[in-house]
């Protein structure tokens, strides 16, 4: 089945860890620059709409100043025709604020203009053009569609007989479809960065857009603009006539009446800000690759001990298993504590084997090697090639020892031999009760020479001994050798050595014979 490991787990905790820490600090930076950005750009174009606002009514104070000026001198002598046109042309050419500049006498007729290419001398006012003439104040008109076809507003002034007898009044206009002030004085709008400018009329009509086509609109429910007209002066975001979301600035055009809107589309604003935020989002990903990188080499380190643990606990059986988890550098409490604790449980277990290893090749009366045990030690001399001895021993008479003294003494007798020989043969010698009172005696790289002499001594000290009950006994042994390097097996040795113990008993027994 598949499980995640502890350096997976480790890993997908801290990169998810690391990723939402560097995604949320993005995020609150974004939301925080959003409102820093909105916030400046409300204020920017508040300031700039007010600014623009107070220019352009001191450039309505100042050519109403100059309107007032010549209502004063044409006051005093409005039958002369020749002043009245003087006049209007002086005007215009003095002051760059009008396209034109005309005067109405008391009876609503044109009796002067310039440029004189505009044919209206003469004329009598039409309806739209009669504001000035019945409020007979100083004013800055509404705009409206003049006889020529021609969009504009006029900033007018009254002129008074000095016996209070109205006698017209003198009037600049503005064309508004055209160059005029306006263009004059908005038009360098410095900023490139999708913002602009519009101002509108008292009746929400456009009188001056960057785009021109747009002129003469009405506009409805624009709520900044509203505000404008009603003589307020602040900052908002608002949604526009054509469904865009702006950052509008407003102030009031307090001579006029209008209102001037200075905004920027809220997605251009915010473009911006994209931009800002994946600037913060490169310059930060070197330091989070390196996090991420360090979150990786940490998160080897941490595990490596574990995992390695956790790789040698599936080969416990193996034999290097001690030795490779003593090879692991267990660094910190935990897997200190774990590997101890597999080190103390894999020495308990191999003591365990060993035990039962030994006692299955042991036999129980007499602790020397059983059957199964002499055959593992003739195994390893033989994948060796370890050229040894072979003593062959069987007691003589023994059934006799069993019927004289009984069976417990017949072991006791076993036992007491396996002693003798044990002390006898030196610490190399593999020794083993082949069954019943038969012993072998192997003694590796051994001539059978030196085995025979051996086997002389063993039998001699057998024979001096006496047995606590059975008293004296003696042993006949046969003696072979079994040389690595010849084709002979070492099952054929051993019958060798039985053979020469046969022989031994037929000679007389209590002797030793090595075999041809
Ligand atoms: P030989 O000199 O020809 O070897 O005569 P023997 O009597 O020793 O030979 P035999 O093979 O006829 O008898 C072996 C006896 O060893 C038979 C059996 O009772 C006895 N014996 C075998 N194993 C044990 C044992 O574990 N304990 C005791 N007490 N006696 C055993
Ligand atoms: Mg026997
Ligand atoms: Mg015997």
């Amino acid at each position: 089945m598949f499980r995640l490991n502890l350096q997976k787990l480790f890993l997908l905790l801290t990169v998810l860890a690391v990723l939402f820490t560097f995604a949320n600090s993005y995020y609150t930076t974004y939301q925080v620059q959003k409102q820093r950005l909105i916030d400046s750009t409300l204020e920017a174009n508040r300031v700039y709409a007010a600014k623009l606002a107070e220019t352009t009514n001191n450039s309505l104070e100042s050519s109403q100043k100059q309107l007032a000026y010549s209502a004063a001198v044409l006051a005093k002598d409005f039958t002369n025709e020749a002043l009245l046109n003087e006049e209007v042309k002086r005007l215009f050419q003095q002051s760059n604020y009008f396209n034109s500049v005309s005067i109405v006498n008391s009876k609503a007729i044109v009796a002067a203009i310039f440029p004189l290419t505009i044919p209206v001398k003469g004329n009598t006012l039409s309806d739209g053009a009669r504001q000035s003439f019945n409020t007979r104040k100083p004013l800055v008109t509404d705009p409206f569609i003049a006889p020529t076809g021609r969009y504009l507003a006029s900033v007018s002034h009254p002129i008074y007989h000095e016996n209070g007898d109205y006698l017209g009044y003198i009037a600049g206009t503005i064309y508004l479809n055209q160059d005029n002030m306006f263009f004059k004085l908005l038009g360098q709008h410095p900023y490139n960065d999708g913002s602009y400018l519009y101002v509108v009329s008292r009746q929400r009509e456009i009188i001056y857009h960057h785009d021109q086509h747009r002129i003469g609109q009405h506009i409805e429910n624009n709520p900044v603009l509203n505000a404008a007209v009603d003589g307020q002066w602040g900052s908002s975001i608002v949604v526009n006539s054509l469904g865009i979301p702006m950052i509008a600035g407003y102030a009031h055009i307090e001579r006029a009446g209008w209102g001037i809107v200075a905004q920027r589309p809220f997605e251009n604003s915010m473009a911006e800000l994209d931009i800002q935020l994946m600037e913060v989002v490169l310059r930060s990903l070197p330091i989070l690759l390196l996090t991420l990188l360090l979150i990786w080499l940490a998160s080897r380190y941490i595990t490596k001990p574990l995992q390695a643990l956790a790789d040698h606990a599936k080969d416990m059986d193996k034999s290097d298993a001690e030795h490779n988890i003593n090879q692991i550098k267990a660094w910190y409490f935990e897997a200190f504590e774990l590997k101890q604790a597999t080190l103390r449980g894999l020495s308990t277990l191999n003591s365990k084997i060993y035990q039962l290893n030994e006692d299955s090749y042991t036999d129980p009366l007499t602790q020397l090697y059983n059957r199964r045990g002499l055959e593992s030690v003739l195994s390893q001399w033989e994948e060796q090639k370890l050229s040894f001895a072979i003593i062959a021993l069987d007691i003589d008479h023994f059934k006799l020892v069993n019927d004289t003294f009984g069976h417990d003494v017949g072991d006791e007798v076993l036992q007491n031999l396996s002693a003798i020989i044990r002390r006898s043969s030196n610490t190399k010698a593999i020794l083993c009760r082949n069954g019943g009172e038969e012993f072998l005696i192997l003694l590796p790289a051994t001539s059978p020479h030196l085995a025979y002499r051996h086997a002389e001594k063993v039998r001699i000290e057998i024979a001096a001994f006496n047995m606590p009950t059975a008293g004296k006994i003696t042993v006949s042994l046969g003696i072979s050798f079994w040389d690595a390097d010849s084709d002979n097996s070492i099952k054929t040795a051993l019958k060798t050595a039985d053979t020469a113990l046969y022989q031994a008993k037929r000679q007389g027994r209590n002797c030793s014979v090595i075999a041809e």
